[in-house]
């Protein structure tokens, strides 16, 4: 038992805010609507009650309340269900008693559970210990209480008031708790990350539409055993809508077939050997094995669509990485390659100019000497942040040729376009101001070499590069910090323009 579970009350403002009323007002009616469905369910089945829903009802509400608002829901939620209890017919020592048994169950299921959340409805862990607190080990006590009670009061054998006792409140729980947890915790971030798409939500609805004329058609007739004709239409609802379905479709049955069942309707009804006991009792179990068969089910699609969610994001970051230079985040020398070849194809296709800028950092040999590898790599970030902000439309690609050497793709981009690119981008590394004090310039500076052809005349993307790199040369023997263009010959050679 936690300790803490009413503590942290103390520090929160007294004061109830609109959103608190709300919940205690829902879960009032709701709890209303609950204790007189299950009476009037319990006297049509002549006095045997067969599932018994408040309980879940109140536990929903205080395992997704604030924990200051804990204690006031217990209390009322309690407090109604002794009322409601006395206006049906009971006495108020027995109503007493057998809210004591629910109150036992209620603590027993919350106390040990931490404040629930949307993610935890979608957790195996967390459906687990609730289904072990608040469907086994809560209404086994609160049978265990009540079973003396129904003993002396009405004559029932204990162990029949035992099972049927606990298993209505099982039953009850299943059908309610998990139900009320996911109405409560709508809209929160994990909700967002894993909700249904409108597709398949309207999918979902059509199943559920489905699965309520199939529970009808099952329920509301007494001449065929047919109940299983409800799993084909309750497992699609449950791969559409995942753990949804499974709360919402399993709830929905276990409430139809209550109705028709305590009125003597349905395929429980068929066993003449038995009274409406044992018609109960073949309920009450068909309902508990529909849940214990439908929740992990929901669990397993939930948990398999996390994963591909999980495993669709982190294919996205690898094929994102496996693009870009490590150090210095442009794209790879293979991306270029790819770029290149189609940036190739479609000026040919379509008889357009494609420019190509190799630059190559001068003098970068001696100020990895003066200054460090590692400051060598910071000027080379700094260096890549710059050509890529220097570019100027979208589909203008940068990419790190090796090196200090990066090549910039300028599709149907003309000889003077492209020397005025790389005219702002040499001022804008030289206006970066890293000191090179091995350099006759003072500050790093770059050399650039330019080859525009137009594909459509022959070629290839590793020609276009070879020029480029002859005009870097010629930058380079020039003496460096300067831009050289290159123009094709007949013979395919670079001639410097
Ligand atoms: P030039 O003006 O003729 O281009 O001379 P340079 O010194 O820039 O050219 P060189 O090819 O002689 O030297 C290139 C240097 O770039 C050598 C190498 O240590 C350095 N380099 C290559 N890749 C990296 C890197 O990833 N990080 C760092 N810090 N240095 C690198
Ligand atoms: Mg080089
Ligand atoms: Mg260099």
């Amino acid at each position: 038992m936690k300790l803490d579970f009413w503590a942290e009350r103390a520090h929160y403002s007294s004061r109830w805010n609109y959103r608190d009323l709300q919940a205690l007002l829902f879960m009032f009616a709701l709890v209303a609507v609950c204790a007189c469905a299950s009476a009037k369910l319990s006297s049509d089945a002549g006095n045997v009650t067969s599932i018994w829903v408040s309980n879940g009802v109140i536990s929903a509400f205080i395992l997704t309340a604030p924990k200051h608002r804990r204690l006031p829901h217990f209390a009322i939620g309690i407090l109604e269900n002794i009322v409601i209890g006395i206006a049906l017919g009971n006495t108020l020592p027995s109503e007493c008693w057998f809210d004591l048994c629910n109150s036992v169950e209620v603590l027993i299921t919350v106390l040990p559970l931490r404040q629930f959340s949307r993610a935890d409805i979608l957790n195996k862990r967390a459906v687990c210990r609730l289904v072990y607190f608040g469907l086994f080990l809560g209404p086994l006590a609160a049978g265990l209480l009540a079973a003396p009670a129904l003993r002396i009061l009405q004559g029932e054998p204990f162990l029949q008031g035992l099972r049927v006792w606990s298993l209505g409140d099982a039953l009850g729980s299943a059908a309610s708790l998990p139900l009320v947890l996911l109405i409560m915790t709508r809209g929160t971030t994990r909700e967002r990350r894993t909700a249904q798409s409108a597709a398949e939500k309207a999918a979902g609805a059509t199943w559920l539409a489905l699965l309520v004329a199939v529970a009808f058609a099952v329920f509301g007739q007494t001449s065929y055993p047919i109940s299983f004709l409800l799993f084909p239409p309750l497992v699609a609802l449950i791969f559409r809508l995942r753990m949804t379905g499974a709360v919402i479709g399993t709830s929905i049955i276990v409430a139809i077939a209550a109705a028709f069942t305590a009125e003597g309707h349905g395929p429980f009804a068929l066993n003449a050997a038995t009274s409406i006991t044992g018609h109960v009792l073949l309920f009450q179990v068909f309902g508990l094995i529909v849940f214990a068969s439908c929740f992990p089910l929901g669990l397993v699609i939930e948990e398999r669509r996390c994963l591909e969610d999980e495993l669709r994001l982190a294919n996205g970051k690898l094929s994102e990485l496996a693009l870009r230079d490590g150090l210095t985040g442009v794209l790879n020398r293979r991306s270029l390659d790819e770029i290149l070849e189609a940036a190739w194809s479609s000026a040919a296709a379509h008889g357009r100019e494609l420019s190509l800028v190799y630059l190559d950092i001068d003098f970068f040999k001696r100020f990895n000497d003066a200054y460090g590898h590692q400051s060598g790599d910071d000027c080379l970030r700094r260096v890549a942040r710059s050509l890529v902000e220097n570019v100027r439309r979208s589909e203008d690609c940068v990419a790190r040729y090796g090196g200090e050497e990066f090549v910039i793709v300028l599709a149907e981009v003309s000889e003077s376009s492209a020397r005025s690119t790389a005219e702002r981008i040499t001022e804008a590394i030289q206006e970066l101001k890293i000191p090179h004090i091995d350099s006759p310039f003072g500050v790093i500076t770059a050399s650039f070499g330019i080859a525009t052809v137009r594909p459509s005349s022959g070629g290839s993307p590793s020609w276009l590069v070879h020029l480029a790199d002859d005009a870097l040369y010629a930058a380079k023997r020039g003496g460096r910090n300067r831009i050289e263009t290159c123009v094709t010959s007949a013979s395919r050679e670079c001639v410097l323009n």
